[in-house]
């Protein structure tokens, strides 16, 4: 590859300095459109990186601990004025980085925006409870407390929204944070660390390392300065993180994979189904972790169902997502492109019918980017790879059935337990739903995909370790409890 000068270098952020990485390797970050097109150079640390990142964290930890939440809440005001001043250039960065369209670039964006203000505001909040106690004379109350240094590993298909939603709370209440983002998305994840920078953040409270997983995270999860990881990625790399923070005593939290279910009755609006199974289910290509994936259709609306879906599919606009009118842009790498056309290989041989979508677009415009047909399967049965396994990919499996009941036991046949809904009217069959489906977010007549910040994100079953992000549930995690009896 052909290093262009014109194009920046992006270097890891440690103890409020920018700075080349220990080995001296720097790696192309492509856009997804357009494989000629160089976003920027990142770094590619070594584990002596991340040594140097977590001592800085450490000696920041003890003045940024001592700031009271509402003096640590300003910074974060700060840091959300500038993104918001920033919010096109970064959402621009992104779309070019990893393919989603511009306004769910931007979208996501002003989504940090709120995020950094809702923490800012948690930090005037509660941080403890007064007890009775039995005799009534001693003064018995809870206060938290920080847990010290926090490792935050992130994922490339929300490179905005899931590092703010990790890193804002973690510093509210006290931490200070060793940074890994997806090195698919590292100059998006440069220019958030840019604006905390730029907000004045004490020195060496966030610190970026960029590098492969394999080594930085690593690194990170198993480093013994390191009290909390918090996590959001694939199961496999989730089950690893959770081995060894266990073996050390340290906290972890895991947001992982999907393969989220969208039920619909037969008494359906069915025009707002279909709308909700393209968008929860193509929209940023397939690559959300609460897309859907699964459509139970019950039979006597199965056909029309059908028919609507795909001719709804065949208008959607593919393209570059930075052009006016694009609906789905890129896969987000070639891994993933390849990742996606594999399963549908499978679904192909193990005997689903292909409905619609199934290959690679490569036609004009497209050049050589990594575009791929929405694509629609039917005909696919319970124990078939494409409806047990996450994809990750715009892919949809048809699957009719006869009764609520038989969708809501086919729905539940699976390890994950991220997010599910259903669309009927009926609302005993939605308490039904609501009581006994498997998933951590449920959603009535509305797409799988989304929920709003100021509300507890995660999932049961193998899709997470069941803390909870976002809102007032990230207290949970991000600190510890201490539980103080006074006697006078
Ligand atoms: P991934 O391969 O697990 O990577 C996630 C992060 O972990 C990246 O920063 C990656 O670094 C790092 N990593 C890789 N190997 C590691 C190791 N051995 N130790 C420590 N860290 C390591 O997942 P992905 O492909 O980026 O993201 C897709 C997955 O994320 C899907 O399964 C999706 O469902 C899930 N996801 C879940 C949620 C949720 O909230 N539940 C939200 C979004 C995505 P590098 O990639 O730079 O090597």
């Amino acid at each position: 590859m052909k290093m262009g000068t014109e194009k920046q270098t992006y270097l890891n952020y440690i103890n409020g300095e920018w700075i080349h990485s220990s080995t001296g390797k720097i790696e192309a970050s492509l856009n997804p459109a357009n494989i000629d097109d160089i976003v920027g150079y990142v770094q590619e640390s070594g584990v002596e990186d991340v040594n140097v990142a977590v001592e800085a964290a450490r000696r920041a930890q003890a003045a940024w601990r001592k700031l009271s939440g509402p003096k640590r809440g300003e910074y974060l005001f700060r840091a959300a004025d500038v993104l918001e001043k920033r919010l096109d250039e970064i959402a621009e960065t992104m779309t070019r980085e990893m393919g989603k369209t511009l306004p769910e670039a931007k979208g996501e964006v002003q989504r940090g925006v709120n995020i950094l203000r809702y923490y800012a505001g948690e930090g005037m909040r509660s941080i403890g409870e007064v007890i009775p106690s039995m005799d009534g004379e001693a003064l018995m109350f809870t206060t938290r407390v920080p847990l010290g240094v926090v490792g935050v590993i992130t994922p490339w298909n929300f490179p905005v929204a899931i590092p703010i939603w990790k890193i804002a709370p973690a510093i509210v209440y006290g931490n200070t944070v060793v940074f890994k983002p997806a090195q698919e998305t590292a100059v998006t994840a440069a220019k958030i660390v840019e604006c905390f920078d730029q907000a004045g953040l004490p020195a060496g409270v966030v610190n970026l390392v960029t590098g492969k997983g394999s080594v930085i995270g690593n690194a990170i999860a198993e480093h013994p300065h390191i009290h909390g990881i918090t996590f959001t990625g694939s199961n496999e790399v989730g089950k690893t993180i959770a081995q060894k923070a266990v073996a050390r005593g340290a906290k972890y939290q895991l947001e992982m994979g999907g393969k989220n279910p969208v039920i619909v009755l037969e008494d359906a609006d069915l025009d707002r189904a279909v709308e909700a199974t393209i968008s929860g289910g193509l929209r940023s290509t397939g690559q959300k972790c609460t897309a859907t994936s699964r459509v139970f259709v019950q039979s006597s609306i199965y056909e029309s169902f059908k028919e609507q879906l795909l001719a709804k599919i065949k208008q959607l606009k593919i393209g570059d997502g930075l052009k006016e009118g694009v609906w789905m842009g890129p896969c987000a790498s070639r891994k993933q492109l390849e990742t996606i056309l594999s399963y549908i290989e499978k679904g192909i041989e193990e005997g689903a019918t292909l409905l619609c979508g199934g290959r690679r677009l490569v036609d004009g415009e497209l050049g050589n980017g990594f575009y791929i047909e929405p694509t629609v399967f039917e005909n696919v049965s319970p124990n078939m790879t494409i409806a047990r396994e996450e994809i990750f990919g715009p892919v949809l499996a048809l699957i009719k059935v006869d009764t609520f009941e038989e969708a809501l036991a086919l729905a539940n046949d699976t390890p994950f337990g991220l997010s599910a809904s259903i669309f009927t009217q009926n609302i005993g069959k939605m308490l039904a739903f609501i009581q006994d489906i498997e998933a951590g977010l449920v959603r009535i007549n509305e797409e799988s995909a989304g929920v709003e910040l100021q509300a507890p994100f995660g999932g049961m079953k193998q899709s997470s370790s069941h803390s909870r992000e976002q809102g007032r549930a990230a207290i949970e995690f991000f600190t510890a409890i201490k539980t103080v009896f006074v006697k006078g």
